[in-house]
């Protein structure tokens, strides 16, 4: 930090802002990251009325965007009362590759791995042997060949139990390339890493809505921009942004990392060579039925999840016991936020509710105290105008 003061790009003021504005103990900070000089803060909110699989729970939510708990405890109170969630896991285990380069010969390649596999297997175990402790370890090895290109990837399927098992994958991959590496020497390991492509952990999480709740015109509109999400790339990016608006609040929440569930989600969002909406809403008689499946790459142990003590609270306060249970809140939390980004958008226009919470950011952000901000959101509401241009005029004349 002296350092930056010294070159100039920080005056001492804001190198000490930077020092003392954290919580974090130094043991936590430094360890978890590198040249680590301060830290970031997101708001922890509390999103409420969610009935997951019959039973209640209160989410922790980090995100510096307004009105996302708002939509999701607004979206949670009408499902809850057609009786909430139902979730489900299809399976849970993480992949990892062990990539081969300049393949010639595909076939005697296969045979090989076929003939040893027993003895990839016991590599695997050598590798991570607590986690077999612990009920996982590797459930299968396949391959899948590129041979016009000379690639083979062997694809492993890990059951990481409660972990979301980045770390486990990669120390077990390695592990297995180590014993490939004496059995094909002339084929060439280019890497071994997990795959965040997670789709042999999907989640769904669905919901049914009476028409007579919501009206009949709303629900048909909410499946009409749904089905348009899978059409149309342009909105299913935002119809996707929507979801994980939720998704990752509660990642970020719990500690678990943002940037793979993102990765996964997305690659899951293309899966069918398009970029696409992920959610399903269709009227059946009369109900609406949504239905969110995406892949879920979470845990409840290893990683930050453990290390950072609001990551432990946000864990306690949502009540889980397994990474399975956090994946299916999670996945619910984004059918949520996307049934209530699809209606306020076909009904009202996400505006109207988007900006009557930003007006406190508005507010804040023209300088406005703590007395001064239900002041300025209150007369920001009724200018024809919502912007900080308005919200320093409104101060100025508060002021005068
Ligand atoms: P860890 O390396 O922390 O491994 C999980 C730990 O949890 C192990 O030490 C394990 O102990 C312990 N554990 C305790 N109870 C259980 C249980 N019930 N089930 C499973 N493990 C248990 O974390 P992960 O392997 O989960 O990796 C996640 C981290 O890796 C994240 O921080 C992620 O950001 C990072 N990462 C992500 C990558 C990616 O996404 N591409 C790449 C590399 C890292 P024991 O050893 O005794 O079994």
């Amino acid at each position: 930090m002296a350092q930056l003061v010294k070159e100039g790009k920080l005056t001492s003021e804001e190198a000490e802002l930077l020092r003392t504005h954290t919580v974090l103990p130094d043991k936590i900070a430094n360890n978890l990251i590198e040249n680590q000089i301060s830290e970031t803060e997101t708001p922890l909110g509390l999103a409420r009325n969610f009935v997951i699989n019959q039973k209640e729970r209160e989410i922790p939510m980090a995100t510096e965007e307004p009105s996302v708990i708002a939509a999701a405890s607004n979206a949670a109170k009408i499902i809850g009362r057609a009786g909430g969630f139902t979730t489900k896991t299809f399976e849970r285990t993480m992949m990892g590759q062990i990539v081969l380069r300049q393949v010639t010969d595909f076939s005697a390649v296969k045979a090989v791995l076929e003939e040893h596999r027993l003895s990839l297997f016991a590599a695997a175990e050598r590798a991570y042997p607590s986690i077999y402790q612990r009920g996982g370890g590797l459930r299968s090895l396949q391959w899948r060949s590129f041979e016009a290109d000379g690639y083979l990837s062997i694809d492993l399927q890990v059951d990481v139990q409660d972990a979301m098992g980045a770390n486990i994958v990669n120390t077990m991959a390695e592990g297995i390339a180590q014993e490939i590496r004496q059995l094909l020497s002339e084929s060439e390991i280019l890497f071994s890493i997990l795959s965040n492509y997670a789709d042999h952990s999907l989640v769904e999480a669905s919901c049914r809505v009476p028409l007579k709740m919501i009206g009949a015109e709303v629900a048909e509109r909410i499946a009409a921009a749904a089905e348009y999400a899978k059409l149309d790339p342009y909105r299913a990016a935002t119809h996707n942004k929507g979801i994980m608006n939720g998704i990752d609040a509660v990642v970020l929440a719990t500690g678990n990392d943002t940037r793979a569930v993102a990765a996964s989600v997305h690659a899951y969002a293309a899966k069918d060579g398009e970029y696409r909406g992920l959610t399903d809403w269709e009227i059946v008689d009369d109900t609406l039925i949504g239905r969110l499946r995406i892949p879920i790459a979470i845990g409840i142990v290893g990683g930050a999840t453990k290390v950072l003590p609001k990551a432990q609270l946000s864990l306690k306060l949502l009540g889980v016991e397994t990474a399975e249970e956090l994946a299916e809140i999670i996945v619910a939390v984004g059918l949520a936020q996307n049934f209530a980004a699809v209606r306020a958008l076909v009904t009202d226009g996400i505006q109207k509710g988007h900006m009557a919470l930003q007006s406190r950011s508005l507010a804040i952000t023209a300088g406005a105290t703590e007395q001064e901000i239900p002041l300025v959101v209150k007369r920001l509401k009724r200018a024809k105008q919502m912007n900080l241009a308005e919200a320093a005029d409104i101060l100025r004349e508060l002021r005068k």
